[in-house]
């Protein structure tokens, strides 16, 4: 069977990365059919950033898709993907990570998270400040949040081509990852989208999300 042109993108985009990066691919607002077709190509992370659409489409699509929650969660909304999700990337208070704890307890089951530290300029791109994440981490340390593991950091940067900037935000947040690293045993900086990833990758990225480099472009 031929490649469709979502393939060849996916295809093109992964044999461009280091093999060491993790790829998300950001499926959201695309339907089931053109993760399925990127699915096919061995794909298994994908990200979606909105709870209703991730439970429409979690159960049409294979069981072993490790689902990555990457857009501001509400802590009623929780409970909707404790039983299923693989990684929630975008944790961005202390009341969201106990919420996360006590769901999934529930579901007997330990989530993985990542804080989200706001890198960028905006105020729109939300996460929390290096001091919020000490504090969670104090807490953590004294055994608050037996049902999460914090696997490391998320940022995104600001929406900006000059490159000068995109770096000093992303070396921020290596830098504040590299420091705690070894005390936590972080896996995971989640840096970089679809206009910066190569860039975020060179910054010490571990993990990049990229949506519409894969998919194309989002109404
Ligand atoms: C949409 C989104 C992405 C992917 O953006 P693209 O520019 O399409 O690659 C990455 N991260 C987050 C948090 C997003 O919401």
């Amino acid at each position: 069977m031929s490649e469709t042109t979502l393939q060849t993108n996916f295809l093109n985009l992964k044999n461009n990365l280091p093999q060491q990066v993790e790829l998300v691919a950001v499926s959201k607002t695309h339907p089931v059919t053109a993760i399925q077709e990127v699915y096919d190509c061995g794909q298994r992370k994908f990200g979606e950033n909105r709870v209703q659409e991730l439970t429409e489409k979690q159960p049409e699509l294979p069981n072993d898709i490790q689902w990555h929650l990457i857009g501001h969660l509400q802590t009623n909304k929780v409970k909707y993907i404790a039983p299923f999700i693989s990684l929630i990337e975008s944790v961005d208070s202390e009341k969201l990570l106990r919420e996360i704890d006590r769901q999934a307890e529930k579901y007997n089951r330990q989530i993985d998270v990542l804080l989200q530290i706001k890198i960028a300029d905006e105020d729109a791109k939300t996460g929390m400040e290096t001091e919020d994440a000490l504090e969670i981490l104090k807490h953590y340390d004294t055994g608050e949040f037996p049902h999460v593991k914090i696997k490391g950091f998320m940022g995104m940067a600001t929406f900006t081509e000059n490159q000068e900037q995109l770096r000093k935000e992303f070396l921020f947040l290596n830098d504040f990852y590299n420091s705690l690293k070894e005390k936590y045993h972080f896996e995971i900086l989640s840096m970089g989208m679809s206009s910066d990833y190569e860039l975020a990758v060179e910054c010490g990225s571990t993990s990049v999300r990229v949506g519409s480099a894969i998919f194309g472009h989002r109404n």
